[in-house]
């Protein structure tokens, strides 16, 4: 497993600030969250792709920009959104793009079915244009945004990949929030491809628990290989940061 950053936490800062204070912590690798963009221009991809070829970083995911879409009038936004986050993992050279349903919870069944064809119609073929992979996040219960359980998460794969092409990003702290742990690990182990790793809250772990162990444990029993990304609140102090660093590195010495 590869300890990660989600640089979300910096979004506050310039770019260019937001990816030193990454490195002054020591990370080497980074989930490029799209909120660390003020507005979405086209063209700061470049700007985006300059700033991390001068940081050293490592992009190994990046998280797509998203709108829970209230009303079919707004599917066109979120298809731009999806689509300049996939212009942007390109630029940053990243092949793995998390996402989440893009459908408000508060959607009737029928409107969210045809909200995700006709979102997920574009946004799909552009990623396989790319060669970029699309993992999809279990969502908080408090979130906007549909799919916080299995029964939502198989509902909303039924409709954007029957074919079983895309992964999942198991978001550890909203599956605790949320209390699914076990269910999604049951129904998706094999298919994690990313972590967003937290406690409640987005707050860090700085202490192993009894939970922490179990879920390392199991994904090591399901073979899985790919990031451990930091997920934090905006709050979060750097020595707090530092703090769950540390621990992360010791723990993922034994997965
Ligand atoms: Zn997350």
């Amino acid at each position: 497993m590869i300890l990660s950053l989600s640089n979300g936490i910096f979004s506050k800062l310039r770019l260019d600030e937001n990816f030193a204070a990454v490195k002054q912590l020591g990370f080497q690798s980074i989930e490029f969250n799209m909120k660390s963009i003020k507005k979405e221009h086209d063209t700061d991809v470049y700007r985006e792709q300059k700033a991390l070829v001068a940081s050293g970083l490592n992009c190994l995911t990046l998280h797509s920009a998203v709108l829970h879409v209230k009303d079919p009038i707004e599917i066109h936004q979120a298809v731009y959104y999806g689509k300049i986050s996939l212009e942007c993992a390109r630029a940053l050279r990243t092949s793995l793009v998390t996402i989440h349903s893009n459908v408000s919870k508060k959607l009737p069944r029928d409107i969210r079915e045809r909200c995700l064809r006709e979102i997920f119609g574009e946004i799909k073929p552009f990623a396989k244009q790319l060669g970029i992979k699309l993992s999809l996040e279990n969502l908080s219960f408090n979130s906007t945004g549909f799919g916080k359980n299995v029964e939502q998460l198989e509902e909303v794969l039924g409709i954007i990949d029957p074919n079983c092409e895309m992964g999942i990003t198991f978001d550890f702290c909203h599956a605790l929030e949320t209390k699914v742990v076990d269910n999604l690990l049951k129904s998706y182990g094999r298919r994690v491809w990313n972590v967003h790793m937290a406690n409640k809250a987005h707050q860090p772990f700085t202490k192993e628990t009894p939970e922490l162990t179990a879920f390392l444990t199991k994904l090591d029993s399901f073979g899985y290989q790919g990031p451990i990304t930091l997920e934090l609140e905006h709050k979060t102090s750097l020595k707090e940061i530092a703090k769950s660093k540390t621990l992360f590195e010791k723990l993922l010495k034994k997965f």
